[in-house]
Protein backbone atom coordinates (compact mmCIF):
# COMPACT_ATOMS: atom_id res chain seq x y z
CA UNK A 1 0.00 0.00 0.00
CA UNK A 2 2.86 2.44 1.17
CA UNK A 3 4.40 1.68 -2.24
CA UNK A 4 1.63 2.31 -4.32
CA UNK A 5 0.82 5.23 -2.70
CA UNK A 6 4.19 6.66 -3.20
CA UNK A 7 3.54 5.59 -6.57
CA UNK A 8 0.76 7.59 -7.34
CA UNK A 9 2.20 10.98 -5.66
CA UNK A 10 5.13 10.15 -7.80
CA UNK A 11 2.65 10.15 -11.11
CA UNK A 12 0.99 13.39 -10.02
CA UNK A 13 4.25 15.72 -9.37
CA UNK A 14 5.27 14.60 -12.70
CA UNK A 15 2.04 15.42 -14.34
CA UNK A 16 2.34 18.54 -16.31
CA UNK A 17 -2.12 19.69 -16.34
CA UNK A 18 -2.85 20.30 -12.79
CA UNK A 19 -6.05 21.50 -13.64
CA UNK A 20 -7.16 25.08 -12.86
CA UNK A 21 -7.82 26.47 -9.49
CA UNK A 22 -11.18 27.79 -8.37
CA UNK A 23 -11.43 31.41 -8.34
CA UNK A 24 -14.69 32.43 -7.72
CA UNK A 25 -13.98 32.27 -4.14
CA UNK A 26 -11.43 34.93 -3.50
CA UNK A 27 -9.46 33.61 -0.42
CA UNK A 28 -8.40 30.13 -2.55
CA UNK A 29 -7.44 32.01 -5.81
CA UNK A 30 -3.83 31.77 -4.50
CA UNK A 31 -3.06 28.39 -3.70
CA UNK A 32 -0.75 26.83 -5.15
CA UNK A 33 -1.89 24.28 -7.77
CA UNK A 34 1.58 22.27 -7.74
CA UNK A 35 0.34 20.59 -4.53
CA UNK A 36 -0.55 16.82 -3.97
CA UNK A 37 -1.35 14.64 -0.88
CA UNK A 38 -3.08 11.44 -0.41
CA UNK A 39 -3.60 9.24 2.81
CA UNK A 40 -5.44 6.20 3.18
CA UNK A 41 -7.28 5.07 6.59
CA UNK A 42 -7.83 1.55 6.63
CA UNK A 43 -10.67 -0.90 8.44
CA UNK A 44 -7.60 -2.11 10.79
CA UNK A 45 -6.59 1.04 11.93
CA UNK A 46 -3.50 1.27 9.82
CA UNK A 47 -3.06 4.79 7.95
CA UNK A 48 -0.44 5.47 5.20
CA UNK A 49 0.05 8.66 3.40
CA UNK A 50 2.15 10.25 0.58
CA UNK A 51 2.58 13.71 -1.01
CA UNK A 52 1.77 16.70 1.09
CA UNK A 53 -1.16 14.46 3.48
CA UNK A 54 -0.20 16.72 6.38
CA UNK A 55 -0.72 19.75 4.50
CA UNK A 56 -4.31 21.40 5.56
CA UNK A 57 -6.64 22.39 2.37
CA UNK A 58 -10.41 23.75 2.60
CA UNK A 59 -12.59 20.55 2.50
CA UNK A 60 -15.55 22.98 0.67
CA UNK A 61 -18.36 20.20 -0.66
CA UNK A 62 -16.41 17.35 1.29
CA UNK A 63 -18.51 18.81 4.58
CA UNK A 64 -22.05 18.33 3.01
CA UNK A 65 -20.56 14.30 3.97
CA UNK A 66 -20.72 15.48 7.56
CA UNK A 67 -23.56 18.03 7.40
CA UNK A 68 -25.91 15.40 5.68
CA UNK A 69 -24.93 12.55 8.66
CA UNK A 70 -25.66 15.42 11.25
CA UNK A 71 -28.83 16.49 9.80
CA UNK A 72 -30.18 13.03 9.26
CA UNK A 73 -29.37 12.56 12.98
CA UNK A 74 -31.38 15.60 13.69
CA UNK A 75 -34.42 14.67 11.84
CA UNK A 76 -33.82 10.59 10.46
CA UNK A 77 -36.06 10.42 7.35
CA UNK A 78 -38.10 14.01 7.46
CA UNK A 79 -34.88 15.01 5.33
CA UNK A 80 -36.29 13.25 2.44
CA UNK A 81 -39.36 15.65 2.26
CA UNK A 82 -37.14 18.80 1.78
CA UNK A 83 -34.44 17.65 -0.49
CA UNK A 84 -34.39 14.65 -3.34
CA UNK A 85 -31.98 11.68 -3.85
CA UNK A 86 -31.37 11.64 -7.65
CA UNK A 87 -28.02 12.90 -9.56
CA UNK A 88 -28.96 16.93 -11.00
CA UNK A 89 -26.80 15.67 -14.51
CA UNK A 90 -26.04 19.78 -13.65
CA UNK A 91 -23.05 21.99 -12.10
CA UNK A 92 -22.92 22.05 -8.24
CA UNK A 93 -23.86 25.82 -7.87
CA UNK A 94 -26.86 25.22 -10.58
CA UNK A 95 -30.48 26.76 -9.91
CA UNK A 96 -32.24 25.28 -13.19
CA UNK A 97 -34.22 22.46 -11.68
CA UNK A 98 -35.25 24.03 -8.44
CA UNK A 99 -38.17 26.37 -10.24
CA UNK A 100 -39.00 22.96 -12.70
CA UNK A 101 -39.43 20.93 -9.50
CA UNK A 102 -40.69 23.63 -6.97
CA UNK A 103 -38.06 24.09 -4.73
CA UNK A 104 -37.04 20.64 -3.92
CA UNK A 105 -33.35 20.46 -4.38
CA UNK A 106 -32.35 17.33 -6.32
CA UNK A 107 -30.03 15.94 -3.71
CA UNK A 108 -27.68 16.71 -0.74
CA UNK A 109 -24.43 17.39 -2.17
CA UNK A 110 -25.62 20.39 -4.99
CA UNK A 111 -25.45 23.84 -3.25
CA UNK A 112 -29.05 23.99 -3.11
CA UNK A 113 -29.59 20.45 -1.27
CA UNK A 114 -26.61 21.49 1.05
CA UNK A 115 -28.21 24.57 2.24
CA UNK A 116 -31.69 22.40 3.04
CA UNK A 117 -29.34 20.52 5.24
CA UNK A 118 -27.43 23.13 6.79
CA UNK A 119 -30.62 24.62 7.50
CA UNK A 120 -32.09 21.08 8.99
CA UNK A 121 -28.94 21.20 11.56
CA UNK A 122 -29.64 24.66 12.38
CA UNK A 123 -32.85 24.84 12.97
CA UNK A 124 -33.35 25.16 16.68
CA UNK A 125 -30.01 26.18 17.51
CA UNK A 126 -27.79 29.71 16.88
CA UNK A 127 -25.24 29.38 14.08
CA UNK A 128 -22.58 29.01 16.87
CA UNK A 129 -23.64 26.29 18.23
CA UNK A 130 -24.60 24.72 15.05
CA UNK A 131 -21.13 24.89 14.07
CA UNK A 132 -20.06 23.72 17.29
CA UNK A 133 -22.12 20.31 16.67
CA UNK A 134 -20.58 20.35 13.23
CA UNK A 135 -17.18 20.35 14.54
CA UNK A 136 -17.31 17.94 17.41
CA UNK A 137 -19.27 15.65 15.36
CA UNK A 138 -16.26 15.63 12.40
CA UNK A 139 -13.52 15.97 15.47
CA UNK A 140 -14.84 12.83 16.69
CA UNK A 141 -14.72 11.11 13.41
CA UNK A 142 -10.86 12.46 12.88
CA UNK A 143 -10.11 11.64 16.19
CA UNK A 144 -8.49 14.69 16.36
CA UNK A 145 -9.59 18.30 18.36
CA UNK A 146 -7.30 20.43 16.55
CA UNK A 147 -9.61 20.60 13.47
CA UNK A 148 -10.49 23.78 13.45
CA UNK A 149 -12.62 26.71 10.48
CA UNK A 150 -11.11 29.24 8.63
CA UNK A 151 -12.51 32.47 9.30
CA UNK A 152 -10.96 34.01 6.28
CA UNK A 153 -12.37 31.30 3.95
CA UNK A 154 -15.76 31.73 5.09
CA UNK A 155 -15.87 35.75 4.92
CA UNK A 156 -14.52 35.57 1.72
CA UNK A 157 -17.44 33.60 0.77
CA UNK A 158 -20.05 34.90 2.57
CA UNK A 159 -18.49 38.47 1.01
CA UNK A 160 -19.17 36.69 -2.72
CA UNK A 161 -21.85 34.39 -2.88
CA UNK A 162 -24.25 36.09 -4.14
CA UNK A 163 -25.01 32.79 -6.59
CA UNK A 164 -25.63 30.87 -3.24
CA UNK A 165 -27.72 33.46 -2.21
CA UNK A 166 -30.04 33.25 -4.44
CA UNK A 167 -30.47 29.74 -4.34
CA UNK A 168 -31.21 30.11 -0.64
CA UNK A 169 -33.98 33.23 -1.45
CA UNK A 170 -35.28 30.54 -3.97
CA UNK A 171 -35.51 28.15 -1.40
CA UNK A 172 -37.23 30.20 0.98
CA UNK A 173 -39.61 31.53 -1.37
CA UNK A 174 -40.65 27.67 -1.23
CA UNK A 175 -40.83 28.10 2.26
CA UNK A 176 -37.92 25.06 2.29
CA UNK A 177 -35.78 26.94 4.96
CA UNK A 178 -36.67 27.42 8.73
CA UNK A 179 -34.17 29.92 9.46
CA UNK A 180 -33.11 33.20 7.25
CA UNK A 181 -31.42 33.28 4.44
CA UNK A 182 -28.48 35.47 6.14
CA UNK A 183 -28.23 32.60 9.04
CA UNK A 184 -28.02 29.55 6.37
CA UNK A 185 -25.31 30.81 4.01
CA UNK A 186 -23.62 32.22 7.60
CA UNK A 187 -23.39 28.72 8.70
CA UNK A 188 -23.22 26.86 5.39
CA UNK A 189 -20.30 29.08 4.12
CA UNK A 190 -17.98 28.48 7.88
CA UNK A 191 -18.90 24.49 7.17
CA UNK A 192 -17.64 24.63 4.10
CA UNK A 193 -14.40 26.49 5.35
CA UNK A 194 -13.48 23.36 7.70
CA UNK A 195 -9.87 22.74 7.04
CA UNK A 196 -8.38 18.99 7.28
CA UNK A 197 -5.36 17.41 5.96
CA UNK A 198 -5.54 14.20 3.79
CA UNK A 199 -4.33 12.02 6.95
CA UNK A 200 -7.14 13.58 9.43
CA UNK A 201 -9.94 13.51 6.48
CA UNK A 202 -8.97 10.07 5.25
CA UNK A 203 -9.47 8.96 9.34
CA UNK A 204 -12.60 10.55 9.75
CA UNK A 205 -14.01 8.89 6.83
CA UNK A 206 -13.78 5.94 8.22
CA UNK A 207 -17.31 6.58 9.89
CA UNK A 208 -18.67 5.67 6.63
CA UNK A 209 -16.74 2.20 6.29
CA UNK A 210 -18.14 -1.19 7.38
CA UNK A 211 -15.65 -2.38 9.55
CA UNK A 212 -14.83 -3.72 12.95
CA UNK A 213 -13.90 -1.01 15.56
CA UNK A 214 -15.03 1.82 13.35
CA UNK A 215 -16.75 5.03 15.21
CA UNK A 216 -20.11 4.15 14.94
CA UNK A 217 -21.69 7.87 14.18
CA UNK A 218 -24.49 7.02 12.05
CA UNK A 219 -26.28 3.55 11.67
CA UNK A 220 -25.35 0.75 9.47
CA UNK A 221 -28.38 1.34 6.96
CA UNK A 222 -27.73 5.47 7.23
CA UNK A 223 -24.32 4.79 6.07
CA UNK A 224 -25.18 2.84 3.19
CA UNK A 225 -27.67 5.19 1.99
CA UNK A 226 -24.96 8.24 2.56
CA UNK A 227 -22.61 6.00 0.08
CA UNK A 228 -24.75 5.25 -2.64
CA UNK A 229 -25.69 9.19 -2.46
CA UNK A 230 -21.74 9.43 -2.86
CA UNK A 231 -21.85 7.34 -5.23
CA UNK A 232 -24.40 8.92 -7.73
CA UNK A 233 -24.24 12.20 -6.98
CA UNK A 234 -20.86 13.46 -5.25
CA UNK A 235 -19.32 14.94 -8.09
CA UNK A 236 -22.29 16.41 -9.45
CA UNK A 237 -22.31 16.43 -13.16
CA UNK A 238 -19.16 14.27 -13.20
CA UNK A 239 -20.84 11.45 -10.90
CA UNK A 240 -21.00 9.23 -13.75
CA UNK A 241 -17.26 10.10 -15.04
CA UNK A 242 -16.09 9.61 -11.64
CA UNK A 243 -18.23 6.16 -10.95
CA UNK A 244 -17.11 4.80 -14.08
CA UNK A 245 -13.24 6.13 -14.08
CA UNK A 246 -12.91 4.57 -10.45
CA UNK A 247 -16.31 2.72 -9.12
CA UNK A 248 -15.97 3.65 -5.49
CA UNK A 249 -18.54 6.16 -3.48
CA UNK A 250 -16.51 9.57 -3.29
CA UNK A 251 -17.15 13.22 -2.66
CA UNK A 252 -15.77 15.78 -4.12
CA UNK A 253 -14.76 19.76 -2.90
CA UNK A 254 -14.21 22.31 -4.94
CA UNK A 255 -10.82 23.26 -2.36
CA UNK A 256 -9.60 20.00 -4.70
CA UNK A 257 -9.98 17.62 -1.86
CA UNK A 258 -11.73 14.21 -2.56
CA UNK A 259 -13.20 11.50 0.58
CA UNK A 260 -13.73 7.73 -1.26
CA UNK A 261 -15.05 4.90 0.48
CA UNK A 262 -14.32 1.54 -0.19
CA UNK A 263 -17.19 0.17 1.90
CA UNK A 264 -15.90 -2.57 3.30
CA UNK A 265 -12.34 -1.58 3.09
CA UNK A 266 -11.03 1.84 3.80
CA UNK A 267 -11.69 5.57 3.32
CA UNK A 268 -9.43 7.38 1.20
CA UNK A 269 -9.08 11.03 0.98
CA UNK A 270 -7.08 12.71 -2.00
CA UNK A 271 -6.10 16.33 -2.35
CA UNK A 272 -4.91 18.37 -5.24
CA UNK A 273 -6.28 21.99 -5.74
CA UNK A 274 -6.48 22.49 -9.86
CA UNK A 275 -10.37 21.04 -10.83
CA UNK A 276 -11.01 19.37 -13.93
CA UNK A 277 -14.28 20.91 -16.10
CA UNK A 278 -16.70 19.43 -13.65
CA UNK A 279 -15.48 21.21 -10.53
CA UNK A 280 -13.49 18.29 -8.66
CA UNK A 281 -9.79 17.60 -8.16
CA UNK A 282 -8.49 16.76 -11.93
CA UNK A 283 -5.03 15.18 -10.05
CA UNK A 284 -6.83 13.51 -7.38
CA UNK A 285 -9.69 12.09 -10.09
CA UNK A 286 -6.90 10.85 -12.25
CA UNK A 287 -4.83 9.27 -8.60
CA UNK A 288 -8.04 7.52 -7.45
CA UNK A 289 -8.81 5.89 -11.01
CA UNK A 290 -5.14 4.43 -10.87
CA UNK A 291 -5.54 3.70 -7.21
CA UNK A 292 -8.77 1.86 -8.29
CA UNK A 293 -7.23 0.21 -11.16
CA UNK A 294 -4.53 -1.27 -8.92
CA UNK A 295 -6.42 -2.16 -6.26
CA UNK A 296 -9.38 -3.44 -7.45
CA UNK A 297 -11.25 -1.87 -5.33
CA UNK A 298 -13.85 -0.86 -7.77
CA UNK A 299 -17.49 -1.75 -5.88
CA UNK A 300 -18.67 -3.15 -9.07
CA UNK A 301 -15.66 -6.04 -8.78
CA UNK A 302 -11.82 -6.94 -9.04
CA UNK A 303 -10.75 -6.18 -13.36
N1 LIG B 1 -18.53 26.51 -0.69
C1 LIG B 1 -18.59 26.14 -2.08
C2 LIG B 1 -19.81 26.74 -2.72
O1 LIG B 1 -20.85 26.75 -2.11
C3 LIG B 1 -18.62 24.65 -2.19
C4 LIG B 1 -18.74 24.17 -3.61
C5 LIG B 1 -17.90 22.95 -3.89
O2 LIG B 1 -17.03 22.58 -3.15
N2 LIG B 1 -18.18 22.33 -5.02
O3 LIG B 1 -19.78 27.20 -3.82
Amino acid sequence: MQDLLTEIAEAAAANPDKGAVATYIPELAGIDPDQFGMAIALADGRVFTSGDADVPFSIQSVSKVFALALALGRVGDQLWYRVGREPSGLSFDSILLLEREDGIPRNPFINAGALVTTDTYLSGSSPREALGELLRFIRAAADDDSIHMNEKVAKSEIATGHRNFSLAHYLASHGNLRSSVDKVLGTYCHQCAVEMTCRQLAIAGRFLVDAPNMPSLVSVERRRRINALMMTCGHYDGSGDFAFRVGMPGKSGVGGGILVISPSRAAIAVWSPGLNRYGNSKLGTEAMELFAHRTGWSVFGVP
